[in-house]
């Protein structure tokens, strides 16, 4: 069902990623060197901003260094700053509160719900305050969040969207493409992300005003008229043309990666189900169908190990896992800073406790998730 890509004879170890370039990767970068175009001026951030904006049905895109800063860039364009508060997930990357706190703004966050592991979007109008500015949602690892109730609180409240889109390349809410909702909406191209460049981001918009802010805002606010006269403070968080002509590559591929990455999935799924203790990711809920960017567990009360046990165990098995994220409201750092210090978010607390992820690369083969699935249901007998 998953062919074996050409470039891995080995079965063990399993990595927890690893990416598939097999496509017109080397050849795109050769023509970078070639005619030495390598820097940010180079024609494939063009046409990879053209071509992942055309994808996710946006007016413009603006290619960065990555996802990271692609949440600064969006709430600097939005004017998102002192005294703002922004209503985030509690269950995400610490980037989306680095973004925050860097602005100036107050991140406030919402738990999560314990079968999609998305925002709980019922508890987001409560949490609005007069110095709400903005809601920052983020699809967790395939699932989207539930986007129509929170486009109508927006509307309601007259709050800006930045809709961060990392974990969901390729996937829709109700048919829509995500990286489409956002007054800005962001894309991260990690080495782990569905489409990669090994490090890189894009900001989508189809707002021209906004997206020429960003696009100032990512070069030093160098200005078209009079390059060294300065009205703002930029950053350079440019993307390279060898980095875009990855992209580019990758793009090409758009549909085989998701159609894989569902096959992937399904195959967990089909492995998994029916083994005790163990809660796997929905299918689909009434507004998608899982894309499994990461395939995540996790582990029930019924279990007596961790899931830093297990995933030890795994680890033993010469199989990689990573930990689910550790909501921002535990966050030391945050708590150092006066953060997030009464904030109590039960769901979120679990899932980092009780959940992890599997090897969910692109270039994981059929007898890889067999090898997988089998080590951890020997494990979960175990127990
Ligand atoms: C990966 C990721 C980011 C950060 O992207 P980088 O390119 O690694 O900086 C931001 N948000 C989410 C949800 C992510 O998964």
């Amino acid at each position: 069902m998953l062919e074996q890509p050409l470039h891995t004879g080995v079965s063990l170890p399993i990595p927890v990623n690893q990416p598939l370039l097999d496509g017109n990767e080397k050849r795109y970068l050769n023509q970078c060197i070639e005619t030495g175009w390598i820097s940010s001026e180079g024609p494939f951030v063009r046409q990879f901003e053209r071509a992942l904006a055309k994808r996710t049905q946006r007016q413009q895109g603006i290619a960065v260094s990555n996802g990271s800063v692609a949440l600064e860039v969006a709430l600097a364009a939005l004017g998102i700053g002192q005294g703002c508060e922004v209503l985030l997930p509690t269950f995400t990357i610490i980037s989306c509160a680095t973004a925050v706190i860097r602005a100036g703004a107050i991140p406030v966050v919402v738990d999560a719900d314990p079968l999609t592991w998305n925002m709980d979007v019922t508890q987001v109008e409560a949490k609005i305050t007069p110095q709400t500015k903005a809601i920052m949602v983020v699809h967790i690892y395939g699932l989207p969040v539930d986007l129509d109730p929170i486009l109508a609180l927006a509307q309601k409240y007259g709050l800006a969207v930045i809709e961060d889109a990392a974990e969901a390349h390729g996937q829709t809410y109700r048919g829509r493409p995500c990286g489409s909702f956002g007054d800005i909406s962001t894309f991260s191209f990690y080495a782990n992300k569905l489409i990669t460049t090994g490090e890189g981001g894009m900001l989508m918009t189809d707002d021209p005003h906004l997206a020429d802010r960003c696009r100032a805002l990512r070069n030093l606010c160098f200005q078209p008229q009079q390059r060294f006269i300065h009205d703002d403070l930029g950053w350079n968080f440019r993307l390279t043309n060898l980095q875009a002509a990855v992209g580019v590559a990758q793009l090409e591929r758009w549909d085989e990666f998701i159609q894989r990455k569902r096959r992937m999935g399904a195959l967990y799924t089909e492995l998994l189900t029916g083994l005790p203790g163990l809660q796997l990711p929905l299918a689909k809920t009434d507004y998608a169908e899982n894309i499994y960017w990461v395939y995540g567990v996790v582990l029930e009360e019924t279990v007596s190990l961790t899931a830093r046990e297990v995933m030890a165990r795994l680890g033993e098995a010469q199989i990689g896992t990573r930990p689910f994220f550790w909501g921002l409201h535990e966050q030391p750092i945050l708590h150092d800073l006066g953060l997030l210090t009464e904030v109590a978010c039960p769901v979120a607390e679990k899932l980092a406790r009780r959940g992890f992820y599997l090897p969910s690369g692109l270039a994981l083969t059929e007898a890889q998730i067999f090898t997988v699935a089998h080590t951890l249901q020997t494990i979960l007998r175990q127990d």
